[in-house]
């Protein structure tokens, strides 16, 4: 009796939760294709939003501001001059008002976060709470990182949007309570050894060492868990030498926050299709 009732009950909710909450991407070919394109302009188009937030919160300007403005003759930019990528292409790469180039930066991360935004979605192969977190996670990503290679310093803010999107995104989870704490226990572990470090090596310098990487990655391996977050240490490892040596080069200050930021999207694309790979293995090996 009570068996019957759980099982009923049981597949009830995971019906009712595989209909509403994940939807895989090639049932309909023409609907995949076209979520695909849909991802590689949303990603366009966040990208122009946040390489500007990026921009104004760097130089202590509002960044709820209304329209940008030409870095040159400081013309305010018509809705014509924002469409990402486009716009860019139209105007050869000048500003409209003054004729003056406008750097390519803004047009490489666009066509980069629409590139990741199309490939995140490919690689996780179902439309569902674990792609959308990715998808908003790769937006601040691409923020703070800006933000830090332009003035060394991780912006809180962007912490505080990635903890409030973790918060929202959480309670569509279909595993919520595993996804919570993995999360929690691959955050406590990495913050721990990176505050550590971070101590020892102030320490031995001698100088004053920002906490913000450890925070960022406290943040990041909430949404890591244990298998994302062991991928993504691995990988923000070998970044933040690649990052180190290329910043030394410069004679720069070193930024942490672009090779974590890779690091974390590694972690979180091959995560995903590890696990495709393992919940696909049977049927794999019966057909
Ligand atoms: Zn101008």
């Amino acid at each position: 009796m009570t068996a019957a009732y759980m099982f009923d009950k049981e597949e009830f909710y995971g019906r009712a939760i595989a209909l509403t909450l994940s939807y895989p991407l090639f049932e309909i070919p023409f609907i995949g294709v076209y979520l695909i394109v849909l991802a590689f302009l949303f990603g366009a188009i966040f990208a122009s939003f946040i390489t500007c937030t990026a921009w104004r919160v760097v130089r202590h300007e509002d960044w709820k501001l209304g329209h940008s403005h030409c870095d040159t003759c400081g013309h305010e930019l018509s809705t014509a001059d924002l469409f990402p990528i486009i716009s860019y292409i139209a105007l050869k790469g000048k500003c409209r008002y003054c004729g003056s180039k406008v750097p390519p930066r803004d047009l490489i991360f666009e066509i980069l976060l629409g590139l990741l935004f199309a490939g995140t979605l490919v690689f996780h192969g179902v439309v569902d709470a674990a792609v959308v977190a990715t998808l908003i996670l790769e937006v601040l990503l691409l923020g703070l990182s800006l933000a830090d290679w332009d003035s060394g310093v991780i912006p809180d803010g962007f912490l505080a949007a990635i903890l409030v999107s973790w918060i929202i995104t959480v309670g569509f989870f279909k595993d919520i309570r595993v996804y919570v704490i993995e999360g929690l226990i691959a955050a406590a572990c990495v913050g721990i050894v990176m505050a550590i470090a971070t101590a020892v090596i102030g320490k031995i310098k001698n100088s004053k060492m920002s906490y913000g990487p450890t925070k960022l990655a406290i943040c990041l391996m909430l949404f890591l868990g244990i298998n994302g977050g062991i991928i993504a240490a691995a990988a923000g490892i070998v970044m933040g030498i690649i990052f180190t040596v290329v910043c030394n080069s410069k004679k720069r200050k070193i930024s942490l926050a672009p090779a974590i930021s890779i690091g974390a999207i590694v972690g979180l694309i091959l995560k995903d299709t590890l696990i495709l790979f393992v919940m696909s293995w049977p049927t794999l090996t019966w057909v």
